[in-house]
């Protein structure tokens, strides 16, 4: 098969969480075959069934889903595009037959060594102080010995034949590499079940498949030259190959899918977009040419170029992060974030409270949606609160101060019906002249008794608009016989 456009494919092994390092890897593959007008695959390699992990294979299709990162071909097996699923392309025996094919081309080899043989050996190797590899014990065997074997059903396995010499293969990331053929072990390609081995499987579907770059974590680069020398003995062309380096919790731990760190859902569940995770993940350990930091799935289709992809490794910043995601929630319109917001601001608030005006008044100061909670939940009820709240150097208040500030401003606030924005501003600005004091004066004062907060997303008036007139009062009331209790 030939193809003259880009074809590549994400291939997770569904072994746990997809963590960010999984997510980026699918990301760039999906982006290289897109930016030359390619197709992406989705190829879920099971072949290790011991290793799976139930609900795997859904969160990679749930996070591929949502995050855009959609797969152009599949089997054809009717409905939408199923992804390639190892486990159901093993049962036509074709790897088997590959690996027979190798067999004839003198590049593969039977084994018959039992299990006591092989660990013997490597006790052996190990006491010699040598790396543990095949000892080729069954290179030796005759044809005649070999069919003797296959004929009393002997059980076997099919190894590949590292031929003698060395072996250069170029990564586009990290140039060119030769290794010495003597550190490659004769790998098993077919299992004495018959089935097939991962490193086997992988070689044969990237070429069935027609992958054109193959996209993956650097810890496969040392395979490579194995899997170089199956493509040669075979006559096939070999991928271009593109080695991400690993994304790390700090300097020395990598982001670990068996801890549970960091993966896609995670981070959705601690209020973190969508679209903000990609943008985040696309910027770790790939740089875009100018100086824009902020880019859709469609514009980084046009924006990503290979040579932008880091040799070093990439540290997981979780201000970054933040920064990417504060930054796409405050480009939003009111409508979006209120829809984006509604169910955190549900979690704080069961009170009839416009919601939209409340998104209005935090989405200036909200970075991540998971903190709103807690920004907001003293509207639902006035917090037990220290009255040092209310003394604050910059605006010249204490206790004091602000008690009769308060008491002033209780019967005009009782008076007036308008708790608008437009409404309280007018009243309340008039006041403040006709005391004529600075306006922290009276509004930091009343913004405590009503919130009972330090901090609060929108100052007294945003927040006397939201509890309207009773409850303000009712705070306000109650904030003075807190005060005049402290006399
Ligand atoms: N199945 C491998 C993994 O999940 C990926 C290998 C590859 O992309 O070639 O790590």
């Amino acid at each position: 098969m030939k193809f003259d456009h880009a074809r590549t494919r994400f291939a997770p092994s569904p072994t746990g969480y997809m963590h960010v390092g999984n997510l980026r890897t699918a990301l760039y593959a999906y982006l290289i075959s897109k930016s030359q007008g390619g197709k992406f695959l989705l190829r879920i390699e099971d072949t290790d069934q011991e290793r799976l992990v139930e609900g795997a294979t859904d969160i990679i299709y749930d996070t591929l889903r949502e995050t855009g990162l959609i797969w152009d071909e599949g089997p054809d097996i009717g409905g939408p595009v199923a992804p390639y699923i190892q486990s159901e392309r093993m049962k036509s025996g074709m790897y088997k037959k590959y690996a027979l094919e190798l067999v004839e081309k003198g590049a593969a080899y039977y084994c018959f060594c039992d299990k006591d043989r092989l660990e013997e050996s490597r006790v052996l190797q190990k006491a010699s102080g040598k790396a543990p590899m095949y000892d080729r014990h069954c290179l030796k065997l005759t044809p005649e010995e070999i069919k003797a074997n296959l004929d009393a059903g002997m059980p076997y396995v099919i190894r590949q034949k590292i031929p003698e010499g060395e072996t250069t293969f170029h990564d586009e990331i990290f140039g060119d590499i030769t290794v010495d053929n003597s550190t490659l072990d004769d790998q098993i390609l077919i299992k004495t079940d018959g089935m097939p081995t991962y490193n086997f499987a992988n070689v044969i579907d990237d070429h069935e498949m027609g992958i054109t770059h193959v996209v993956r974590g650097n810890e496969y680069l040392a395979s490579s030259p194995k899997y170089n020398l199956l493509y040669e003995a075979f006559g096939w062309d070999i991928p271009k190959y593109i080695h991400c380096p690993p994304v790390m919790k700090d300097a020395t731990n990598k982001l670990s899918k068996r801890n549970g760190d960091a993966s896609y859902q995670d981070l959705v569940a601690k209020g973190y977009l969508t679209e903000a995770i990609l943008n985040y993940i696309l910027l770790l350990g790939w740089s875009p040419k100018g100086e824009e930091e902020f880019f859709t799935l469609e514009e980084m289709k046009d924006a990503f170029y290979i040579e932008g992809i880091s040799k070093s490794s990439a540290i997981f910043d979780p201000q970054k992060l933040r920064y990417i995601n504060a930054g796409y929630l405050h480009k939003m319109t009111v409508d979006q974030f209120h829809e984006k917001a509604l169910p955190w601001i549900k979690k704080a608030i069961t009170k009839d409270y416009d919601t939209k005006f409340i998104a209005e008044v935090i989405q200036p100061r909200c970075e991540v949606l998971s903190e709103i909670p807690e920004q907001i939940d003293f509207l639902e009820e006035l917090p037990e609160y220290s009255t040092e709240l209310y003394v604050s150097k910059k605006m010249k208040t204490n206790q004091e101060t602000s008690l009769s500030v308060l008491k002033e401003l209780l019967p005009v606030l009782e008076n007036h019906n308008d708790y608008t924005m437009d409404g309280l501003h007018e009243m309340l600005f008039g006041e403040i002249e006709k005391m004529g004091v600075k306006n922290g004066y009276v509004l930091w004062p009343l913004r405590v008794a009503v919130s009972g907060k330090q901090f609060t997303p929108g100052g007294a008036l945003e927040i006397c608009t939201i509890l309207g007139k009773e409850e303000s009062l009712n705070r306000i009331r109650k904030s003075i016989e807190l005060l005049e209790n402290q006399q």
